[in-house]
């Protein structure tokens, strides 16, 4: 029915709502809807047990001084994330930024920050530091180093060997994405397992896990000391407008709030200005709207093996976040679908998206986003670095039903140019 009217309504050949209706039914959404499921009642219950009420969701202004709101729903998040505390707000600009500022927070110089899933997102690397002068955290004297992978997977020897013999590594980073990798994302346990071993060495290390795009994909969050995302992803459920997270440790969180505002204001102050509802509201329908995402992952896979190309994971593998990569081997199939993805949005349809060099990445990226947020990945997206090999990263999407016109665009299109 619905591949009919993609048919009729949309311009989609009939070979491929076809590949599309099989492919739909090939997947099982069971996993998806138990994961779902608990998520949403955890959130539920952190609500409740944080004590939410209609007057907190009130804007403050000014210094924010006595912000109820902005505390109880810091405190959600911690309870949600199963962390000591959390900072959540609307003026953390990006992923990035929530990120930089744990990073700012927790180093010193002298410090040591250690990778240990190689090398981090794109966007994190003018963090860390290329020349001097950048105001990065090399600019402040502290040094960098990473454990490559190993097969896609963390090399764990490696990485206790090297918080062995550097005792001044004070911070390790685990990215729980693959960003624009060809690889596995890393799941939950894996993370919490290696934290485990991380800790049990070292003691006085801080893992600070980059969780961007992994936020209720599994049934439970990774354990770390700082947990950190963007809240145009995941946990703001496409309804925050901005913001960012960090949650875990109090020790951590004391050092990071100095960062976020300045040394002896802390979390105290900063005025939600009305953002407290949208980003309380985003947060208790994240669970279900990742579980939509992760449907129209499963169903972009299903589609793009269809017609012959690699997929990461594969349509049936489990999800460890709500990306889907695609390999489609030209930079023109990269546009072409991204175009597809466009046009099956609700906002800016009858836009093309070209390749630009966007602030922070070293090649050029196209990027389909017909958000109300922009820029939002939580909303139906895909972008892709105009490199080899040329695979294309589809992610989120508020509704599944919504979806499948982005999916059949896309795929008629990148068909076109077979
Ligand atoms: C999105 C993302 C970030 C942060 O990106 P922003 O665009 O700054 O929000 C960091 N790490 C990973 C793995 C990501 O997916």
């Amino acid at each position: 029915m619905y591949y009919e009217f993609l048919a009729k309504e949309f311009g989609i050949s009939r070979r491929i709502t076809s590949l599309g209706k099989e492919a739909e039914a090939s997947l099982d959404f069971g996993e998806v809807k138990r994961v779902s499921g608990i998520n949403q009642l955890r959130v539920l219950k952190a609500f409740g047990d944080c004590g939410m009420s209609d007057f907190r969701l009130s804007p403050s202004t000014g210094y924010g001084y006595g912000d109820v709101g902005r505390d109880t729903l810091e405190q959600i998040f911690a309870a949600a994330f199963g962390c000591e505390g959390a900072l959540v707000r609307h003026n953390i600009v990006s992923g990035t930024h929530a990120i930089a500022t744990a990073l700012f927070g927790l180093l010193r110089p002298g410090d040591v920050l250690l990778s240990a899933s190689g090398r981090p997102y794109d966007t994190l690397l003018p963090v860390i530091g290329a020349k001097r002068g950048d105001g990065s955290l090399r600019d402040f004297g502290v040094s960098y180093r990473e454990v490559p992978l190993v097969s896609g997977r963390p090399d764990e020897a490696g990485v206790l060997a090297a918080l062995e013999k550097d005792s001044r590594v004070k911070v390790c980073l685990i990215q729980r994405s693959k960003g624009y990798d060809w690889r596995e994302s890393l799941g939950a346990g894996e993370i919490s397992a290696l934290y485990r071993k991380i800790k049990a060495l070292r003691p006085d290390v801080w893992v600070l896990v980059d969780n961007c795009y992994g936020e209720f994909v599994e049934d439970s969050e990774p354990l770390a000391d700082v947990l950190v995302g963007s809240l145009i992803k995941n946990p703001g459920g496409g309804v925050a407008k901005s913001g960012g997270y960090i949650a875990g440790a109090a020790e951590c969180l004391s050092r990071i709030e100095g960062r976020l505002t300045a040394p002896g204001l802390g979390r105290e102050c900063g005025a939600s200005l009305g953002h407290t509802r949208d980003m309380a509201l985003g947060f208790f329908l994240s669970p279900h709207v990742v579980g939509q995402a992760v449907k129209a992952a499963m169903l972009c896979a299903a589609v793009f093996e269809g017609l012959g190309f690699l997929t990461l994971p594969r349509a049936d593998a489990p999800r460890r976040d709500i990306v889907q990569a695609v390999r489609l081997g030209s930079a023109e199939k990269v546009v072409e679908f991204c175009r597809g993805v466009q046009a099956g949005s609700p906002v800016d349809a009858n836009a093309a998206p070209e390749p630009w060099d966007m602030p922070g990445y070293a090649e050029k990226v196209v990027m389909a986003s017909g958000a109300f947020v922009q820029g939002s990945s939580i909303e139906m997206s895909a972008d892709g670095p105009i490199r080899p090999p040329f695979a294309v990263y589809f992610q989120g999407s508020l509704t599944f039903e919504a979806a499948r016109a982005g999916i059949m665009l896309a795929a008629e299109r990148v068909s076109r140019l077979l």
